[in-house]
């Protein structure tokens, strides 16, 4: 049997990518080398446009009953004196969730997983370590051996790789990884109150320790999270010893108010694959870029990865032109690459000695305020969403109430194509709704907002073209489905 799609690797990323690519009946293998699910926590932070694919994913509402909402992180220095704050709007966005959620990122991987073993195209094959990639025009082979050391061997028309930081697929690819300097190492410790502890606070705090600095992370229920700058000559194994971790938690905690969940030591990177493609091959996730953790995003850009690359996916084993496929990479990676940018001058800032300039480098649009914004940034332009034209497009798509069906937008939509427009269009993209503006005036605003009359919401939901009326829709994209 030849798959259409293999996934390598069932970490959140490649969960999310096999849930969007099952849902829509396509035939998706998923694999990992584990048996069992990664269960030591890793994320702890996530979005509200990341909600919104889980949303899609169909996990939200479960999720959420997991979930707190983040009020933000203050950055302050050795005295606590308030250097930036973060704060986290705690109103409902426009992508129709809250900003800012803290999470467990094992809670978010069972549902993930729950979800993709209940769709009837999926296929998930666990203990199978993959060795090696081999593509022919028609399809590409993922060969490896079961832990029992079993040779396996599948075959899939595409294969992606989430399979993380050491993926293999990138190796099959090649072109290597975009290396922007940081690296640093971290401790990572993971504790479970045995007595409440309210005065910790329920903000996440960067402490600017030039000698030794430190995050604390304030997660869902009993979990509290801190994080520690390794320094040159210090070993794992020293670091990891209980009777350090408390000494350098005691400022805080001691074992009298928790247990100790885990220690790690783990190493923190800046770098971007510079080849997201090569004919069937894919990769997504750590995959394709690595940040450094300081603004929680480093899962959250491999979920939008997914989401970018499943609709393209789909409409290639429909018959669409593969080189549907190169807009993947042109819009996803500047996009990435903008989070781990930014992750890294809020490491300068945490590290830093000089304040006044970090606090510049970590909000270059402050002007020296002392409050820091989200940044938002707009895919790379592609032949498809020329992100350039103008300040819209390659910006997601606001997530209305449509005032007709009291349904949200994306649950109407699905992960589908949307046109919004007061004409009905004549052409549409396969799979396509539309959304008659005349009878939602959320819908009708927008399009007034936009100073147009007719827009495409694209499956991933940002807004892919704009025109006077719904026949110039798709004059660019339309190419690519006429193959
Ligand atoms: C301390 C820490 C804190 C973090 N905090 C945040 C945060 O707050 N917010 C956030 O968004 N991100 C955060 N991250 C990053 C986040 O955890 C990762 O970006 C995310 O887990 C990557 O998901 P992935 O699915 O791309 O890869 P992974 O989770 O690494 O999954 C890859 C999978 O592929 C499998 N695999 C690999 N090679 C093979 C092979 N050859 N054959 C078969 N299987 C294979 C592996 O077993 C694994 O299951 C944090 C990371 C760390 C370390």
């Amino acid at each position: 049997m030849i798959y259409d799609v293999a996934v390598l690797g069932f970490g959140p990323t490649g969960a999310t990518l096999g849930n969007l690519l099952a849902a829509q009946g396509v035939s998706v293998l998923v694999v990992d080398r584990e048996a069992a699910m990664y269960h030591l926590p890793r994320a702890v932070h996530f979005d509200d446009e990341v909600m919104r694919v889980f949303q899609t994913v169909g996990i939200a509402d479960d999720l959420l009953e997991k979930v707190r909402v983040n009020p933000g992180m203050k950055f302050v220095d050795n005295d606590d004196t308030l250097l930036l704050d973060w704060p986290r709007p705690q109103e409902i966005t426009p992508h129709g969730w809250n900003a800012s959620y803290r999470l467990h990122q094992p809670d978010l991987e069972k549902l993930l997983r729950d979800k993709l073993a209940s769709e009837a195209s999926a296929n998930i094959q666990t203990g199978f370590d993959v060795t090696a990639l081999g593509q022919t025009e028609r399809c590409v082979t993922l060969s490896g051996h079961m832990q029992d050391g079993t040779p396996k061997s599948y075959q899939a028309r595409y294969v992606v790789g989430c399979d993380g930081a050491n993926s293999v697929t990138r190796s099959e690819i090649g072109g290597g990884m975009d290396d922007l300097g940081f690296e640093e190492r971290w401790l990572v410790v993971d504790l479970l109150l045995k007595r409440p502890r309210p005065d910790l606070g329920d903000h996440s705090i960067q402490f600017c320790n030039p000698d030794r600095p430190m995050t604390y992370c304030r997660s869902p229920g009993e979990r509290r999270r801190w994080e520690i700058t390794v320094k040159e000559g210090e070993s794992d194994a020293d670091m990891t010893d209980p009777a350090r971790v408390w000494q350098l938690l005691s400022r805080w905690i001691t074992p009298e108010d928790a247990d100790l969940e885990r220690r790690a030591v783990y190493t923190f990177r800046s770098q971007v694959a510079k080849t997201w493609r090569r004919g069937r091959m894919l990769i997504a996730g750590d995959a394709a870029h690595l940040t450094p953790p300081f603004m929680g995003q480093g899962m959250c850009t491999g979920i939008r990865d997914a989401a970018n690359l499943a609709w393209k996916l789909i409409a290639c084993l429909n018959g669409a032109d593969d080189r549907l496929l190169d807009t993947y990479q042109s819009e996803r990676a500047p996009h990435a690459r903008a989070y781990v940018e930014t992750a890294m001058r809020l490491g300068g800032l945490i590290n830093s000695l000089d304040r006044a300039a970090a606090l510049k480098l970590a909000d270059p649009h402050g002007a020296g305020a002392t409050q820091m914004r989200s940044i938002a940034p707009t895919l790379g332009p592609s032949p498809i969403t020329n992100s350039r034209q103008n300040d819209h497009l390659g910006r997601p798509f606001a997530q209305f109430d449509l005032d007709c069906s009291h349904r949200r937008f994306d649950d109407f939509v699905g992960y589908n194509h949307a046109v919004i427009s007061a004409a009905q269009p004549r052409k549409m993209l396969p799979g396509a709704r539309w959304i008659d503006a005349g009878k939602h005036p959320a819908i009708a605003r927008a399009l007034s907002d936009l100073n147009v009359g007719a827009a495409w919401v694209r499956p991933d939901r940002y807004l892919g073209a704009m025109s006077p009326h719904p026949d110039g829709l798709f004059d660019a994209v339309l190419p690519y489905f006429d193959a």
